[in-house]
């Protein structure tokens, strides 16, 4: 085996291991394997060992290595978890099969207008700047239902769940909050009627404490692909 098959193993017994302990079914946890920054070869390593769903955050980055991939047998699922622009809709909304950084009516718009017809909707998360920090992206909790609701109008457009991606902390209990106060957010719109299956948090350094509160899928990048690789 070489290091990504090792290392997505250890990350498979994670996911296994946190969701026994807090009696949940490991297959209710989706694996997203951010494959940010490394290349086509590396996702194919993953690939080989029945990974099956990616996340990119540079549309740059991403689409060549979308293309390369594209008939080489895998089936691929893609999702874009990078910072939306406006004038990059249209090739995530032909390119991806999710979006889940979607925080703005105007960029549900788009996405739904520019989804190519002969593709199924578009699965959105609405991402949540759960920890209130004035520089990150995401909506503010108080927005979130107006924003569920214009979302769900957009037939091209699935809604699907939410996702955020919280200051950084260091105790088990600290990462444990925002992740609860997001599982909240999440169980309010279901109980308003939105059909959401989708809680997207966690990362390499915190899918404990995320699966701990409820995720239904873990980002994990360097724990599979190593470091970032930089240009
Ligand atoms: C990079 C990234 C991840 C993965 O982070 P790691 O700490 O490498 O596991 C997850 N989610 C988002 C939105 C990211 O940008």
């Amino acid at each position: 085996m070489n290091n990504i098959a090792q290392r997505l193993q250890q990350v498979r017994e994670r996911i296994t291991q946190t969701a026994t302990k807090w009696q949940r079914n490991p297959a209710d946890i989706q694996l997203l394997a951010v494959s940010k920054t490394h290349p086509a070869t590396a996702i194919k390593s993953a690939a080989t060992q029945g990974q099956r769903c990616f996340g990119e955050n540079y549309l740059q980055d991403a689409l060549p290595k979308i293309e390369s991939l594209k008939n080489a047998g895998y089936d691929l699922e893609w999702h874009f978890i990078g910072a939306m622009q406006s004038n990059k809709t249209r090739p995530i909304a032909t390119h991806f099969d999710w979006v889940e950084t979607l925080s703005s009516l105007k960029h549900a718009q788009r996405l739904h207008q520019q989804r190519p017809p002969h593709l199924a909707p578009l699965n959105v998360c609405l991402q949540v700047n759960i920890s209130h920090e004035p520089q990150k992206s995401g909506i503010n909790p108080a927005e979130l239902e107006t924003l569920a609701s214009a979302v769900s109008q957009l037939p091209r457009l699935r809604l699907r769940g939410l996702m955020a991606l919280p200051a950084s902390a260091d105790t088990l209990e600290q990462q444990r909050l925002p992740f609860a106060r997001l599982f909240h957010l999440f169980t309010e719109l279901k109980s308003q009627g939105f059909a959401l299956d989708t809680l997207s948090m966690g990362m390499s350094a915190d899918l404990e404490a995320a699966i701990a509160e409820g995720a239904t899928q873990v980002r994990i990048g360097t724990a599979i692909f190593g470091p970032r690789i930089k240009k």
